[in-house]
Protein backbone atom coordinates (compact mmCIF):
# COMPACT_ATOMS: atom_id res chain seq x y z
CA UNK A 1 0.00 0.00 0.00
CA UNK A 2 2.98 2.57 1.04
CA UNK A 3 4.33 1.58 -2.95
CA UNK A 4 0.94 3.29 -4.35
CA UNK A 5 1.10 6.22 -2.20
CA UNK A 6 4.91 7.03 -3.46
CA UNK A 7 4.03 6.01 -6.73
CA UNK A 8 1.80 8.46 -6.92
CA UNK A 9 4.01 11.21 -5.24
CA UNK A 10 6.39 10.51 -7.67
CA UNK A 11 3.89 11.15 -10.57
CA UNK A 12 2.32 14.24 -8.95
CA UNK A 13 6.02 15.77 -8.54
CA UNK A 14 6.74 14.98 -11.99
CA UNK A 15 3.07 16.10 -13.46
CA UNK A 16 3.64 20.09 -11.03
CA UNK A 17 7.14 20.24 -11.53
CA UNK A 18 6.50 22.23 -14.76
CA UNK A 19 4.46 24.43 -12.50
CA UNK A 20 6.48 24.39 -9.39
CA UNK A 21 9.98 25.32 -10.84
CA UNK A 22 9.28 28.49 -12.40
CA UNK A 23 7.17 29.46 -9.32
CA UNK A 24 10.20 28.84 -7.09
CA UNK A 25 12.05 31.07 -9.75
CA UNK A 26 10.10 33.68 -9.71
CA UNK A 27 9.74 34.05 -6.07
CA UNK A 28 13.81 33.86 -5.96
CA UNK A 29 13.69 36.71 -8.36
CA UNK A 30 11.48 38.80 -5.90
CA UNK A 31 13.57 38.10 -3.18
CA UNK A 32 17.00 39.34 -4.67
CA UNK A 33 14.83 42.24 -6.16
CA UNK A 34 13.43 43.44 -2.46
CA UNK A 35 16.61 42.65 -1.11
CA UNK A 36 18.47 45.15 -3.33
CA UNK A 37 16.01 47.86 -3.24
CA UNK A 38 16.29 47.87 0.05
CA UNK A 39 20.48 47.87 -0.18
CA UNK A 40 20.40 50.63 -2.28
CA UNK A 41 18.56 52.59 0.55
CA UNK A 42 19.20 51.46 3.91
CA UNK A 43 21.19 53.43 5.79
CA UNK A 44 23.95 51.81 8.08
CA UNK A 45 23.47 51.57 11.77
CA UNK A 46 27.43 52.79 12.43
CA UNK A 47 28.04 54.84 9.63
CA UNK A 48 24.96 56.51 8.23
CA UNK A 49 26.23 55.70 4.89
CA UNK A 50 23.99 53.73 2.05
CA UNK A 51 24.78 49.74 2.54
CA UNK A 52 24.92 49.32 -1.70
CA UNK A 53 25.08 46.52 -3.75
CA UNK A 54 29.08 46.40 -2.47
CA UNK A 55 27.35 44.97 0.96
CA UNK A 56 25.80 42.31 -0.61
CA UNK A 57 28.50 40.94 -2.81
CA UNK A 58 30.56 41.31 0.86
CA UNK A 59 28.22 39.09 2.17
CA UNK A 60 27.78 36.84 -0.04
CA UNK A 61 31.54 36.36 -0.13
CA UNK A 62 32.08 36.26 3.16
CA UNK A 63 29.15 33.25 3.48
CA UNK A 64 30.77 31.32 0.67
CA UNK A 65 34.04 31.45 2.66
CA UNK A 66 32.05 29.64 5.69
CA UNK A 67 30.76 27.35 3.67
CA UNK A 68 33.62 26.48 2.03
CA UNK A 69 35.71 26.55 6.30
CA UNK A 70 32.65 24.12 7.20
CA UNK A 71 33.09 21.82 4.05
CA UNK A 72 36.68 21.67 5.27
CA UNK A 73 36.32 21.06 9.03
CA UNK A 74 33.52 18.34 7.96
CA UNK A 75 34.24 16.40 5.10
CA UNK A 76 31.26 14.39 3.88
CA UNK A 77 28.78 15.86 6.76
CA UNK A 78 25.28 16.77 5.01
CA UNK A 79 25.28 21.10 6.57
CA UNK A 80 21.78 22.63 7.27
CA UNK A 81 22.78 25.91 7.55
CA UNK A 82 20.36 29.02 7.77
CA UNK A 83 21.88 32.11 6.54
CA UNK A 84 21.96 35.22 8.48
CA UNK A 85 24.49 37.09 7.44
CA UNK A 86 22.99 38.99 4.06
CA UNK A 87 24.89 42.53 3.98
CA UNK A 88 28.05 43.75 5.85
CA UNK A 89 28.51 47.92 5.42
CA UNK A 90 31.41 48.23 2.76
CA UNK A 91 32.49 51.35 5.02
CA UNK A 92 32.80 50.20 8.61
CA UNK A 93 32.35 46.05 8.13
CA UNK A 94 28.65 45.88 10.07
CA UNK A 95 27.07 42.86 9.06
CA UNK A 96 23.05 42.79 8.44
CA UNK A 97 20.42 40.59 8.84
CA UNK A 98 17.60 40.75 6.37
CA UNK A 99 14.00 40.31 7.85
CA UNK A 100 12.07 39.32 5.07
CA UNK A 101 8.77 39.89 6.31
CA UNK A 102 9.38 43.40 7.54
CA UNK A 103 11.90 44.01 4.11
CA UNK A 104 14.07 45.25 6.94
CA UNK A 105 18.01 44.96 7.95
CA UNK A 106 19.72 44.89 11.54
CA UNK A 107 22.17 44.78 12.86
CA UNK A 108 23.20 40.64 12.67
CA UNK A 109 23.67 38.78 15.91
CA UNK A 110 26.07 35.96 16.23
ZN1 LIG B 1 28.73 51.32 8.06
Amino acid sequence: MNGIYITLLAVALVLFLPVLLPVALVQHSLYLSRLRALANRFHCTNCERILGLESLRLADAAESDRVAQLRREHPGARLRLNRTLHAICANCGQPYTFLEKENNFIEEVR
